[in-house]
């Protein structure tokens, strides 16, 4: 899944095998979607959706709304659902993440939680897959990303956004999948999505669920 941002407005790069020709199109939830021809080049389509600032600009008329998390909220992290509350020490019980310190500092606790339940997860899952795949990984971070989930580097470290704590554990998997297949195929040919479906049975559902949810994961800042 690939993002662009134009003006601070994020775009979704959409490759298709039908389109003849480059197009933006305006989706019902507000997402901008570029329609980019399977074999153009990504110079040739960034450089069309900066010709077409002005259009851009007018249509992102739904911002993703910023989600703030406060108590009382019920969230998922990592797929469990959890009720938010104040309380000291910092821990889960009952379906409760309790969080302590300042209430000015609340969403921040809550996503540095959500990141430290992530990483040992992703270290996990890196770790089962490469195993599989007979394949080494470097470092595993979590970034700040706006336009990516993930990446994979040429020295094969990883980095994932850590708004994906977010997300369903089948989404995270699929991420996590996605990327480890670069360490073998660093395109998005067949063989790379042949070796994606080997690893995890989700892609088709995952990237249904970021495209819809995409935008709303975003607004966790
Ligand atoms: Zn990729």
């Amino acid at each position: 899944m690939n993002y662009i941002s134009i003006e601070n407005i994020s775009i979704l790069v959409y490759k298709s095998l039908r389109a003849k020709h480059i197009a933006l199109k305006q989706k019902t939830a507000g997402q901008i979607v570029l329609i980019v021809p399977k074999y153009c080049p990504v110079w040739m389509a960034t450089s069309f959706a900066k010709s077409q600032r002005a259009w851009i600009i007018a249509h992102a008329t739904h911002p993703p709304k910023q989600t703030t998390f406060a108590p009382n909220m019920i969230i998922e992290i990592m797929g469990q659902s959890l009720t938010l509350a104040q309380g000291k020490p910092t821990h889960i019980a009952n379906g409760t993440l309790y969080l302590s310190g300042d209430i000015q500092f609340f969403h921040r606790r809550t996503c540095d939680y959500a990141k430290k339940m992530l990483l040992p997860f992703m270290q996990q899952e890196v770790a089962r897959l490469t195993t599989i795949l007979g394949v080494h990984a470097g470092r595993i971070t979590l970034r700040n990303t706006s336009s990516r989930w993930g990446s994979c580097s040429s020295n094969h470290s990883l980095s994932f956004c850590w708004k994906i704590a977010f997300a369903p554990i089948h989404v995270i998997q699929y991420l996590v999948a996605h990327e480890v297949a670069h360490l073998v195929h660093m395109n998005h040919s067949s063989d790379f999505w042949n070796l994606v479906d080997q690893l995890t049975p989700y892609r088709k559902e995952a990237e249904k669920w970021l495209k819809t949810n995409g935008q709303k994961l975003q607004g966790i800042v």
